[in-house]
């Protein structure tokens, strides 16, 4: 038996009944503290791998382990988009590369016109990239509201809005890797290959979200998911292009 050292409960369990605190206690020690740290308030022990490999082979089980209130086995939503977006910009940090570049190179190969127009329109196409720079590390999150909105209009019935939101910020959460590769690959063959990193995010998504139901893809699965996403982006384009009017006209007017 021993005695909690939280709430004196006694117990002869690996954890304390009652609140949940080690019953075996570790030393204190640097790596105790550290691991403390990244493990219980990162989740980036066994969990975090464990969460990541298994939403490149099995998404629909990771989610809904969570879905079905299992927070042991796997990181959060939200956990995960926090801990994917802190590697990205270690990432740019590591590889010594600029958000701006990559944004700019992006518009080229996507055959963006580049440094052309009035002087006006130029100023305006800075403020806009620079927005984007800024806020580039929200990217992966842009979509998520469209897209849970999406998959709640096109798989009516299925899932609350609430689940569709939690399998949304995993799917666009974990194409935070393809990004990643993509550095990697500049970084090692100057070669900028974001363009296919887009794509093979896409390929993702449409696979995960097309096997959630049985954890079976077939082609007309992936094909109602492809239409979610094009709607679903649809409807972002046409929100950021009604907030532009909408600023266009209040600006004019002052
Ligand atoms: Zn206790």
């Amino acid at each position: 038996m021993e005695t909690c050292i939280n709430c004196n409960q006694e117990s002869d369990g690996n954890y304390c009944p009652n609140c949940g605190q080690k019953l075996h206690l570790k030393k204190l020690t640097i790596r105790y503290i550290s691991s403390e740290f990244t493990d219980r308030w990162l989740g980036l022990d066994t969990k975090f791998t464990r969460s990541a490999w298994g939403l490149f082979l099995h998404p629909e089980q990771v989610i809904t382990a969570y879905l079905n209130r299992n927070n042991v086995r796997y990181i959060g939503p939200l956990g995960y988009y926090i801990v994917m977006t802190a590697l990205m910009l270690i990432a740019f940090e590591l590889l010594g590369l600029e958000v701006a570049d990559f944004i700019k190179s992006t518009n080229e190969n996507l055959g963006l016109p580049q440094g052309s127009g009035s002087e006006r329109q130029l100023a305006l196409q800075e403020n806009i990239s620079g927005w984007i720079s800024r806020n580039f590390r929200f990217a992966s999150a842009f979509l998520i509201p469209f897209l849970t909105v999406g998959v709640q209009w096109l798989y009516r019935k299925k899932r609350s809005f609430l689940e569709n939101l939690v399998l949304i910020t995993y799917l666009q959460t974990h194409t935070i890797w393809f990004l990643i590769v993509g550095l990697l690959a500049f970084k090692w063959t100057g070669f900028w290959v974001s363009q296919y990193m887009t794509l093979v995010s896409l390929i993702y998504f449409c696979w995960a979200l097309g096997r959630f139901d049985d954890g079976k893809i077939t082609f007309r699965k992936f094909f109602k998911a492809l239409l979610t996403w094009i709607v679903s982006y649809l409807l972002f384009i046409f929100t950021i292009l009604l907030v532009a009017i909408l600023i266009v006209v209040l600006v004019g007017e002052i």
